[in-house]
């Protein structure tokens, strides 16, 4: 790929020369975030011509069945007059595209909501903006929010840099792969202790790891590790915690990513470009960076924070479990001419060597509530 990065790389060379390495939370958070050469900055990242593949852009029934346990969740919460309805990274807004047209046979939900969206990228946002535009309907579109209420209601659309900023109330959250975008740290074992692992430039003007200073691996050091392993640490998910747990107001919330439901070592970080895996340095602010949740780890930082968890449950069962065989069946009968590429979809969704199993689904949610839907 001629010269992909080349900008981002050469200020990230300049900036290690200047204040030493990075550790890989920085260097992942430079290559997504930097305003300049980031990632997220990058036009149509996500789909058939961009880098990578979502749950939503394969199967309109993800977003849709999702739309109907925000109903019920809702319904569960005791139908409050109003509900704070928040995606955290929308991507190109398919799934809140689809949830809330499946969400219409719940009116009065859709009365109560407002959508709060929040995401990193300038152009995401801006097509966002532009598909959810285009889905409202079109009496909805022209007639203030108070009075859209029971026949078309649609909510009213915010944006929001991070989840601090939605305003105080009952939340319903969902979140698909978002948390494997948050910049992780990664510690090395070595010489019987855990250390730093850091990005240093190497003599060829690439970028290469080293080990930086000794580092506290928590919990996880309990376990003995051989010499080598990587445990992978995840800040930011502390951060989203935190502010989840400074809401007032309850709150359920739906996390769908990719990683092991129990406690793992190694090296999960990983590049994509054009549907490819690639080196973590090959592209920087090119390529897209993630890795695997670790939700063994995640659940007890939630239930540290105060709330409880449900799940993690492969997204298979959890896709299952609210009904995805009956609602491919109905759309294949309604759509005879899309059948094959409908039940492609669904079977994509659930396959268990992809992302049906490696998927899951993990549910956190003020403590007092019922479980929610597929959960219990
Ligand atoms: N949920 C979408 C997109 C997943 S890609 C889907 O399933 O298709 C990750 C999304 O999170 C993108 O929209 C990205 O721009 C956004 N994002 C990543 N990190 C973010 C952060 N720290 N704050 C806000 N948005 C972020």
């Amino acid at each position: 790929m001629p010269d992909a990065g080349a900008g981002l790389l050469a200020a990230l060379c300049a900036r290690i020369a200047r204040a030493g390495p990075l550790t890989v939370a920085a260097y992942m958070q430079a290559c997504l975030a930097d305003a300049d050469g980031g990632y997220w900055q990058k036009r149509a990242s996500i789909g058939a011509t961009g880098d990578f593949i979502t749950a939503p852009e394969i199967s309109q029934i993800f977003g849709e069945l999702i739309g109907l346990w925000c109903a019920v969740v809702w319904r569960d919460l005791g139908r409050p007059a109003c509900v704070r309805l928040v995606e955290l990274g929308p991507g190109r807004a398919t799934l809140m595209r689809d949830a809330l047209r499946a969400a219409r046979a719940a009116p009065n939900f859709l009365a109560a909501a407002s959508v709060h969206l929040i995401e990193a990228s300038r152009p995401l946002r801006a097509l966002q903006r532009r598909t959810l535009a285009a889905a409202a309907p079109p009496a909805a579109a022209a007639v203030p929010r108070a009075a859209g209420a029971r026949t078309g209601a649609f909510p009213a659309i915010a944006w929001h840099a991070t989840i601090a900023g939605v305003p105080p109330g009952p939340a319903i959250i969902i979140a698909n792969e978002f948390l494997d975008a948050l910049p992780i740290r990664q510690l090395v074992f070595a010489d019987g202790e855990w250390r730093e692992r850091v990005v240093v430039a190497d003599a060829a003007g690439g970028l290469r790891f080293a080990l930086g200073a000794r580092a506290d691996a928590g919990p996880r050091a309990m376990q003995p590790p051989g010499p080598g392993t990587i445990c992978e640490l995840r800040p930011g998910e502390e951060v989203l915690l935190a502010a989840l747990a400074r809401r007032r107001a309850p709150l359920v919330a739906l996390f769908l990513d990719y990683g092991p439901a129990a406690d793992a070592f190694g090296d999960t970080l990983q590049g994509v470009l054009a549907h490819a895996y690639v080196d973590p340095f090959a592209a920087p602010g090119a390529a897209d960076l993630t890795a695997h949740v670790q939700f063994a780890p995640l659940c007890r930082k939630v239930r540290a924070a105060g709330l409880a968890t449900d799940g993690p449950i492969p997204q298979a069962e959890f896709l299952g479990r609210l009904g995805i065989a009956e609602r491919a069946a109905r759309l294949m009968a309604a759509n005879p001419r899309r059948a094959a590429e409908i039940e492609a979809g669904a079977v994509r969704l659930m396959s268990p060597t992809g992302m049906g199993g490696l998927v899951k689904a993990l549910a956190v949610r003020s403590p007092h509530l019922p479980q929610p839907p597929a959960f219990g």
